[in-house]
C-alpha cells in the first residue's frame, strides 16, 4: 500500500494539526512552517496529488476550496490583501502531493516570488 501523505494523515487524525475549519469536502489548518503571519493551508479531503490531476469531475470541488480560502480570508481578517498559491509539481517546490491552496497574509509580498 502507497505510503499516506501528511496531508492524508492530518485527515485521518493520524497526526495533529491546528485545524481552523472543515466540511464534508475540505480541511484547513495553519501552516506547520509559517512563511507569514497567516499561513493556512486548504485541502480537499479526497485525495488529488496535485493541481496537473484535476479534471473537469473536479471543478465544483475546486471552486468550493476557493470559497472557502476567500471565506476564511474574511474571518482572518487579512483586510490588506492576501497571496493564495498552488505549488505544482518540482519546478514549484510542491513538497506534499496532495492538492493544496496556501492562503498567506499579514504582510506585505514581494513579486515576483522566487
Ligand atoms: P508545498 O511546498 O506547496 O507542497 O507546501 C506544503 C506545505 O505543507 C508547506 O508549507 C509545509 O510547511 C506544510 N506542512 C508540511 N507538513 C505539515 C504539517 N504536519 N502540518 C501543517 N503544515 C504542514
Amino acid at each position: 500500500m502507497a505510503q499516506k501523505t501528511v496531508f492524508k494523515r492530518i485527515i485521518d487524525g493520524d497526526i495533529p494539526a491546528r485545524i481552523i475549519y472543515q466540511d464534508d469536502l475540505c480541511l484547513a489548518f495553519h501552516d506547520v512552517a509559517p512563511q507569514a503571519p497567516t499561513h493556512v493551508i486548504v485541502i480537499p479531503k479526497r485525495e488529488i496529488p496535485s493541481l496537473d490531476e484535476v479534471s473537469d469531475d473536479d471543478a465544483a470541488l475546486v471552486g468550493h476550496l476557493v470559497v472557502v480560502v476567500r471565506k476564511l480570508a474574511g474571518q482572518l481578517q487579512l483586510d490588506g490583501g492576501y497571496r493564495v498559491v498552488v505549488n505544482c509539481g518540482p519546478d514549484a517546490g510542491q513538497s506534499v502531493d496532495h492538492l493544496h491552496f496556501h492562503l498567506l497574509g499579514g504582510r506585505p509580498m514581494s513579486w515576483p516570488p522566487g
